[in-house]
């Protein structure tokens, strides 16, 4: 491959685009940056193709806070002919592996690219076909995938994804149904972070646990919590919705969030105050180093700008206090398909 391609939030290319850079420097690949403000993708381009294949498994896709998907790829193959774009596209998937498990055909995620949705899924059966009959498909799950992502119907990246190191859903994007007995939206996010953070729900998101909610009115995390009979302490001064209450799993206190502490250690904290994104890393990391969670989700609503160092800040202050404590952690932060201007940090306090 010639190039990463990178999909994100669309607003955010500055804030990938030097992420990128930043990784691609530490594993000594140069290149530079091809970017558009409102694109919602970035694309770095190595200098030398055969580094950037030989290096490629050391950029860890979950190292990266602002790529929804990460694509080796080449391109963009321009004016493909309208009478036969196949044939340059399959040349091009030919050329970088040899078998893939699936094809998938993507956008960006912007209303002007999605209007080619269309297009894509007209195209992808006899694009499916073709690739097929030309022996490119048919591997099996741990096969990468083989991914077009369309910048117009005639132009095109072509590229791949190793399926353990990348996201599991098409243009990056899982689609969560809203539940109609959830009291806020803000739910979604909390689904997300646990499909993309939790690897292990049956032993980390086990019936009868215990969890505290900080900023939790009117109860959209809670009440992710109680689906899954996860007894939790929600704390806000705001209401909580009856119905959640009614569950018997929910103890609401009107408290200060900063000052709250539980009388024992949880398996759960989780964390959505609106408040200065290193307050909230602060606190995260106070609790974390008196051992008074297992895991913890938190929420951090990022500046006008530099969002980018601004977590890269936060990661420091918790890492920092983390460090002479010994054992072993993991911390991670993501901007999730249902955080706006804000990214999500989870992190796992291991024994
Ligand atoms: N996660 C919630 C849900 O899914 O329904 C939404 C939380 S909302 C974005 C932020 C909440 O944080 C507000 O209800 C607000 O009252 C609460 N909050 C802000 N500062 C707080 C503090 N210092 N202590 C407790 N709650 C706080």
């Amino acid at each position: 491959p010639s190039s990463i391609l990178l999909y994100c939030r669309r607003g955010f290319e500055k804030e990938c685009a030097a992420e990128i850079q930043a990784h691609t420097l530490a594993a000594g690949i140069s290149g530079h940056i091809r970017a558009k403000e409102n694109s919602a993708y970035v694309v770095f381009v190595a200098h030398e193709p055969d580094a950037l294949g030989a290096q490629a498994a050391r950029l860890r896709f979950d190292a990266l806070i602002f790529a929804r998907q990460r694509i080796f790829a080449i391109g963009p193959l321009s004016d493909l002919p309208v009478d036969d774009r196949i044939t340059p596209l399959i040349g091009a998937a030919a050329g970088l592996q040899r078998r893939y498990s699936t094809l998938w055909l993507e956008t960006a995620d912007t209303n002007e690219a999605k209007e080619l949705a269309r297009f894509t899924r007209k195209f992808e059966r006899p694009f499916a076909a073709a690739a097929a009959e030309a022996g490119l498909l048919g591997g099996n799950g741990s096969a990468p995938r083989l991914h077009g992502f369309f910048l117009a119907s005639t132009a095109a990246y072509v590229g791949y994804t190793p399926p353990d190191d990348s996201s599991p859903w098409p243009c990056g994007i899982p689609r969560l149904k809203f539940p109609r007995s959830a009291p806020s939206r803000s739910t979604l996010k909390l689904e997300e972070a646990f499909l993309v953070f939790v690897d292990r729900p049956e032993t980390m998101l086990r019936p009868g646990m215990s969890a505290v909610d900080l900023g939790a009115a009117p109860g959209g995390w809670t009440w992710q919590l109680v689906r899954r009979h996860i007894r939790t302490t929600a704390v806000d001064n705001g209401s909580l919705d009856e119905t959640l209450m009614e569950s018997g799993l929910v103890t609401h206190l009107r408290a200060d969030g900063f000052r709250y502490r539980p009388s024992k250690p949880v398996d759960w904290l989780v964390c959505d105050m609106v408040e200065q994104p290193s307050r909230i890393a602060r606190l995260v990391a106070d609790w974390a180093a008196d051992g008074a969670f297992r895991y913890a989700v938190f929420n951090l609503k990022l500046p006008m700008n530099k969002r980018h160092e601004e977590v890269e800040r936060c990661r420091g202050l918790i890492e920092e206090r983390l460090a002479g404590k010994g054992g072993f952690h993991r911390l991670r932060f993501l901007q999730l398909y249902h955080d706006r201007e804000e990214v999500t940090g989870f992190l796992d306090l291991v024994g």
